[in-house]
């Protein structure tokens, strides 16, 4: 080895290990105590997500946990390059222990659908909180932390090339603003070398605020979608895989 080559060679060094204790802390979050090396230590991404929907069961890390009835963790493609956050689960989530399978859930099928993606095979879906907040209200602040190592996860195992944030709450608590929706929409975010396209949350545009806002949210949506061929470098109908 050369002698200058011994600087960036230990600032990589650092950068691993840095990253390393980060994933370790992380793994710790998810409850995960003891690792085990017997399997490969980076499953593929259903067995991922399968292993943290595991590690969420009977969570009692927010107060939360009273009052739901199932944890909705969150269904799709595993391998999505799109994944889409909103704020936490209602009550039809709730019941189901699935996001966005309410009437919300239903436009947002229909808002995917008009930029040719299918929810299940090129997209996964989550929330901030995966367990519903009593009469909807938003979660806490408590509430979001909590849950937040969860939503890393998702995020880290799905690597999405853009995230389409659905409303104040995904988008102030992903961006780390307090800024509204209706000022944030309208343009694209980088989010951890991920696109992030701010949009409104179908469950606002089902209380019928007009129609230039599902125009709006339309535009956004075509956004997203120009990232995801941008990115993705497939144009035309997207398939997941
Ligand atoms: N609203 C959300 O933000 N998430 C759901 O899963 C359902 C409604």
């Amino acid at each position: 080895m050369r002698d200058g080559d011994a600087a960036p060679l230990q600032a990589v060094l650092a950068d691993a290990l840095r990253d390393l204790a980060g994933s370790l802390r992380h793994h710790r979050a998810l409850g995960l105590a003891d690792m085990t090396f017997s399997r490969p230590p980076f499953p593929d991404p259903a067995d991922a997500l399968a292993e943290q929907e595991r590690a969420l069961q009977g969570c009692t890390r927010c107060k939360l946990c009273k009052s739901r009835t199932n944890i909705a963790f969150g269904s799709g493609h595993p391998e999505a390059k799109l994944m889409v956050v909103g704020e936490g689960p209602g009550e039809e989530e709730d019941r189901q222990g699935k996001p966005f399978v309410g009437r919300a859930g239903q436009l947002l099928t229909k808002m995917l659908e008009s930029v040719k993606l299918d929810r299940e095979r090129d997209c996964y879906i989550a929330n901030v909180v995966k367990c519903r907040p009593e009469r909807n209200r938003n979660p806490e602040p408590d509430e979001v932390a909590a849950c937040n190592p969860f939503l890393m996860a998702q995020i880290d195992t799905i690597r999405p090339a853009v995230i389409l944030a659905l409303g104040n709450f995904a988008a102030q608590t992903l961006l780390g603003t307090k800024e509204g929706i209706t000022k944030l929409r309208g343009r694209v975010y980088p989010y951890r070398e991920i696109a992030l396209v701010p949009t409104f949350h179908p469950a606002f545009l089902l209380r019928n605020p007009g129609p230039e806002y599902r125009r709006m949210a339309y535009d956004d949506l075509k956004m997203a979608r120009r990232e995801y061929d941008r990115i993705t470098g497939r144009g035309g109908r997207a398939a997941g895989g």
